[in-house]
């Protein structure tokens, strides 16, 4: 990618490249993102690269996993990268930009999902653009 480490720093916030820079969460609750339904496209916060649609954007009650933003899928498969994550005791799948290697939160299964899967995002991993009226 284009940009470099020290730009990043540069240019996120503390929240932000602890997340996505060095694979932090966000607090629960706290993103800007959780309650936010207009329409447009989500991005990664460190190179733009388009990942998900409002449209993808749902609801879920699942325990301990509602603090975040949850989509039932990404725009394009080949943005993202999934690795495993056995950190903290758990066994997860990691979601990455696969454009800039950033960290961008977790995929889960989850029943109430449209896709039964639930891509749970830090709010603070994403940037937002407006759909324009045409
Ligand atoms: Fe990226």
């Amino acid at each position: 990618m284009a940009i470099s480490e020290d730009e990043l720093k540069q240019k996120l916030t503390p929240l932000q490249y602890s997340v996505l820079r060095q694979k932090g969460t966000e607090p629960p609750f706290s993103g800007k993102f959780l309650n936010h339904s207009e329409a447009g496209v989500y991005r990664c916060a460190a190179c733009g690269n388009k990942l998900f649609a409002s449209e993808q954007k749902y609801d879920s009650d699942v325990p301990g996993l509602a603090g975040w933003p949850s989509f039932a899928d990404v725009i394009d498969s080949g943005a993202i990268e999934l690795r495993d994550d056995n950190s903290l005791g758990m066994q997860r799948i990691e979601v990455i930009c696969k454009n800039c290697g950033s960290h961008l939160g977790h995929l889960f299964d989850d029943e109430t999902s449209p896709s039964q899967k639930h891509y749970c995002i830090n709010s603070c991993a994403l940037k937002f653009d407006e759909k324009k009226e045409t």
